[in-house]
């Protein structure tokens, strides 16, 4: 997926390109971008489609000053499906959010309008406002994604960002770096932050006060007990438990 706190279709024919070399080189790879959806239009859509692309998130965003409520958010979506000619799958609608997944051709979108004012996570405690309250839930992050920033710098998740100053002691490896390899650094330097967040209890910076994809406090405890009980089954209770883990080996953390 192309994402990471930039627009991949600010700049077209670089994206067309890397997607081409993307493809030619994993033809079997699911290929995705994430857009604010500002450049996007159906003659955008048709060439993504020929160049392989599979599924595009699209952000959408509010102008400033614009509250956000869910009537809102449903305006500027119907706009922006208007716009594409998409066809419409599911919608979900919550106190806090709008999210609609569609179908144009071949193609899956998937559309969300946040309320940011009550929605987003502290980035790994560089955004105070999102600072709210203690992380016990696991995170599963780092076992899902392989994230790699536009220098060849290997972050931990998408939440922590190498071009930030608090976040690029972080990072896990670089693959500019000649003799390094995404499977080295995901065995490696990776394996021991996964380890790390694996189970409940309370989490080292950055992970403290982050809330990104945390579990919900009504199903906190069920989960727990399950998780507890498949360690205890597959004899990692001992290795994972809070009372007996350790500092993830070798990382720089705090
Ligand atoms: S809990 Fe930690 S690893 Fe997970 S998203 Fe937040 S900062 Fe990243």
């Amino acid at each position: 997926m192309i994402a990471r706190y930039s627009e991949p279709l600010a700049n077209l024919d670089y994206l067309y390109d890397r997607l081409a070399a993307a493809h030619r080189l994993a033809p079997h790879a699911k290929l995705a971008i994430t857009t604010n959806t500002d450049y996007l239009t159906p003659v955008v859509l048709d060439r993504l489609l020929t160049l392989g692309l599979t599924r595009i998130y699209m952000s959408i965003y509010l102008k400033a000053n614009v509250r956000w409520t869910l009537d809102v958010a449903r305006g500027y979506t119907n706009r922006l499906v208007k716009k594409l000619g998409l066809q419409l799958l599911s919608s979900n609608e919550t106190r806090v959010s709008l999210q609609c997944t569609y179908r144009y051709k071949t193609l899956d979108l998937h559309a969300t309008c946040h309320n940011w004012n009550e929605y987003g996570t502290d980035r790994g405690g560089t955004l105070e406002q999102y600072i709210q309250k203690e992380r016990i839930g696991p995170c599963r992050d780092p076992f899902e994604t392989f994230v790699i920033d536009y220098t060849g710098a290997v972050m931990p998740c998408c939440a922590l960002r190498s071009d930030l100053p608090q976040g690029i002691k972080f990072a896990v490896g670089n693959l500019s770096e000649p003799g390094t390899t995404i499977f080295d650094i995901y065995a490696g330097q990776l394996s021991a932050w996964r380890r790390s967040l694996v189970t409940f209890g309370s989490k080292t910076s950055p992970c403290t006060t982050c809330t990104h994809r945390d579990i919900p406090e009504e199903l906190a405890a069920s989960i727990a007990a399950r998780m507890e009980k498949h360690l205890q089954h597959i004899g990692r209770y001992q290795h994972f438990s809070s009372r007996n883990r350790k500092q993830p080996d070798g990382l720089v953390i705090g």
